[in-house]
């Protein structure tokens, strides 16, 4: 019997789920997607079971009010509706918010199979504006709505209609229901070695049970993990299951599509913040019809609605970019593992250096680990070794050491590539007055402003707050007595063209590389040899495999061990290790050279031996012995207002309110190290617990219980991972 109520979580975030009438004509069960009134307006939900979202507010049959219409879209299905569950209630976030991330297209929602988008016809108007140029100059050969032209050319959508009107911009009908082709598993498949073989066996085995099984795949860099789970997608493609592969950064999507290509026939379906809107719709109808057999994509591919999932892999998964750290923030590799587990498929984390909380898993027993001891081939794993900075230093000024110098000089006398790797975006990270001390701070942060001169201007990295390079000091009025202190890559990189004035430099950060096609054309150039030496932030250090990439240079190998960060030396190590990675992946051998202050520090000795088992041994045992993760848990609340008093007087309520629970041990409040950000200011107070306490159900009754004016903010951080 068709129910006449149904409960509805809104796609809105402040409000619980309500009930709705539902009348004869309209047919739902639990994950039907609908349309409901609410106040005047009309908004998405998703049909839920009652008795799994309690509701607040309840409605006498005769004044509930009907729902609006059903949308012809397959049902939310049971196992995405217990992952939303279970990530609103692990990672304290309203559901209606995890939800978003579901239906995340709302276009796709709605009818209709075409979409008209617009691009430039190549006609140059007679009447020309200032606008108008910047318009056609950044358009290029960009396609898409007039709103995403008129933001890629930063001018108002009038401008874009103009254009329109003028015939210098065409509209174009896009179909959005094409279908995807469909992927050949046989297609080129490669002669797997011994080890790769054992471990692809294992892993088509899971993929057949078509059960939950979460996999660590530990194999070093260049060893063909990817090789390796590409026979599992493929057998999930032959029993036609979908795959969703997780990388953590969009940059590797192009490179990944190209590979994937090669090893089936065709791309997959992608998945990325960088979509246009009539590919985002495109996308979310085929995933959710079953249509989209492979999908590819950053962290929010998690929570679309996968019609029959029967594998996913999460690569690189040790990153930290999959901690989602806006909005609700949760971990897309520990939700990758639970969403196996409700659909009932194996999960396979993709690593050369696994995170600790990972290993412990597979020391628990619970994932079973698969391991390729050795590179693929003939190619070697580089021999590492350090440079001290104390003994041979650079000259006064500069950032590379004769040593590294020296190497570099070879390595492109031989007409091979060098990758300088430093994790500093711009020019240099502060900028003071030589005369009275002077120092740029960004208005809005606790943070320097940090100069980026190909740009020729000072820039926030926590807010984006811009300023103009500028003369005098604002305090002083002294002109010209501005002075950069330390390297950013663009400085490494002047450095390389004074000492090599004919090598072809690259600089790769998120500011030169901010979109798939910029890292498409930038791989093209690595692979036809048009770049010579490499300059990269953390971008460059994974994922890449160019084979005549033989010299990788760490700028400094201390940068990453300050700051207390309870994963600093953990992360250090994976870092260095994944950039040493990229060398001496073909058929010549590799070189890494490590500039550093502290060579005897136990991860520069870890890397340098090549024994990273005792390294990990010893942190995983500073870890137990300090109750940090996996063994223990922390949970962070931060606090935040415009006003200061307002922020304080609210963390401070919260602290004196903290709920005596044994196990249990309350931090603060105390200003956050990034005492400002955004405008805001901030406290933090840092929950520490035993692992079995559901300190969750704790963290919830206790700010259940305190009041803070509308004017504050107060997020909770499941597992944190940035402490600032
Ligand atoms: P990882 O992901 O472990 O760093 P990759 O999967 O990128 O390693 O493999 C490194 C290189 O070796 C790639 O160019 C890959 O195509 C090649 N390779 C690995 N295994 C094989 C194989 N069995 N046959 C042919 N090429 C392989
Ligand atoms: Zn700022």
């Amino acid at each position: 019997m068709p129910s006449h109520r149904a409960r509805v979580l809104l796609l809105n975030a402040a409000l619980g789920p309500l009930d709705y009438r539902v009348d004869r004509e309209h047919d739902v069960v639990p994950g039907s997607i609908v349309l409901a009134p609410l106040g005047p307006r009309q908004i998405a939900g998703v049909v839920w079971e009652a008795d799994r979202m309690p509701s607040d507010a309840e409605v006498g049959d005769n004044r509930l009010r009907p729902l609006a219409g059903v949308y012809d879209l397959p049902p939310i299905a049971a196992p995405l509706r217990r992952l939303i569950e279970w990530t609103a209630s692990y990672y304290l976030a309203p559901p209606a918010a995890v939800l978003r991330m579901a239906l995340a297209s709302a276009s796709a929602l709605d009818g209709g199979r075409t979409v008209t988008e617009y691009r430039a016809t190549g006609h140059v108007p007679d009447r020309m504006t200032a606008q108008r140029t910047q318009a056609l100059e950044r358009i290029g050969e960009r396609q898409g709505l007039v709103r995403e032209l008129a933001m890629a050319a930063n001018v108002s959508d009038a401008v874009i209609r103009g254009l329109v009107k003028a015939g210098a911009i065409e509209a174009v009908t896009v179909a959005v229901d094409d279908p995807f082709p469909i992927p050949d598993p046989g297609h080129h498949q490669p002669e797997l070695s011994k080890a790769q073989h054992e471990a692809a066996g294992a892993l088509v085995a899971a993929v057949k049970a078509e059960a939950f099984q979460p996999f660590l795949l530990d194999g070093v860099t260049g060893s063909g993990k990817t090789e390796v789970y590409f026979e599992a997608v493929a057998e999930a493609i032959r029993r036609g299951r979908q795959t969703l592969v997780l990388l953590p950064e969009i940059a590797l999507t192009e490179p990944f599509l190209k590979r994937f290509e090669a090893r089936f026939g065709h791309v997959p379906v992608a998945w990325h913040s960088d979509l246009r809107q009539s590919q985002r719709r495109r996308a979310w109808r085929a995933i959710a019809s079953g249509e989209a057999m492979v999908t590819v994509g950053a962290r929010s591919a998690l929570f679309l609605p996968y019609r029959n999932l029967g594998l996913i892999v999460v690569d690189e998964a040790h990153e930290t970019s999959f901690k989602q750290e806006d909005g609700v923030t949760y971990h897309a590799r520990d939700v990758a593992v639970m969403r196996g587990h409700f659909e009932g498929c194996p999960v396979v984390l993709a690593s050369a250096t696994p995170a600790i909380e990972t290993r412990q898993q597979v020391a628990l027993g619970r994932y079973a680990e698969l391991r390729l001891p050795g590179r693929y081939g003939a190619a070697e794993l580089p021999e590492i070794v350090t440079v001290n900075m104390l003994d041979t230093p650079p000259p006064r000024g500069r950032w590379l050491s004769p040593p590294l110098v020296e190497m570099i000089g070879q390595t492109i006398a031989r007409q091979e590539q060098a990758l300088l790797f430093l994790n500093r975006r711009g020019y240099a990270p502060l900028t003071l007055c030589r005369h009275c001390g002077h120092r740029f701070q960004c208005p809005n942060c606790t943070a320097w402003m940090v100069e980026h001169r190909l740009l020729a201007r000072l820039q926030c990295h926590h807010c984006g707050h811009i300023m103009p390079p500028p003369r005098a000091c604002p305090e002083c009025h002294e002109e010209d007595a501005l002075v950069a202190c330390g390297p950013g890559v663009e400085r490494i990189a002047d450095e390389v063209a004074a000492l090599f004035p004919d090598a072809r430099t690259a600089i790769v950060t998120s500011d030169t590389l901010w979109s798939p096609a910029k890292a498409a054309e930038f791989v093209t150039r690595m692979d036809e040899g048009e770049i010579d030496i490499v300059i990269g932030t953390q971008l460059v250090t994974k994922g890449y495999h160019f084979p005549n990439l033989t010299l990788v240079g760490v700028i400094d190998a201390d940068l990453g061990l300050s700051g207390g960060d309870l994963r600093a030396a953990e992360r250090s190590f994976q870092q260095i290790a994944q950039v040493a990675g990229r060398a001496g992946r073909g058929a010549k051998p590799g070189h890494v050279l490590v500039q550093t202050r502290e060579p005897s520090a136990p991860v520069i000795q870890a890397l340098v031996s090549g024994d990273a088992e005792s390294f990990y041994a010893a942190e995983t045992e500073s870890r137990r012995a300090a109750n940090a993760p996996p063994f223990g848990r922390y949970a962070a609340i931060i606090v935040s207002a415009e006003k200061q008093d307002e922020a304080e007087e609210t963390a401070k309520r919260i602290g004196r309110t903290a709920p005596q629970v044994e196990g249990m041990a309350v931090y603060g409040p105390a200003p956050a190290p990034l005492a400002m950000l955004r405008g805001r200011h901030r406290y933090r107070l840092l929950v520490h617990a035993r692992r079995a306490l559901d300190v969750q159900d704790v963290i919830r009754d206790w700010l259940g219980g305190v009041d803070w004016p509308r004017t504050v903010r107060v997020a909770v951080d499941v597992d944190p991972y940035s402490f600032v």
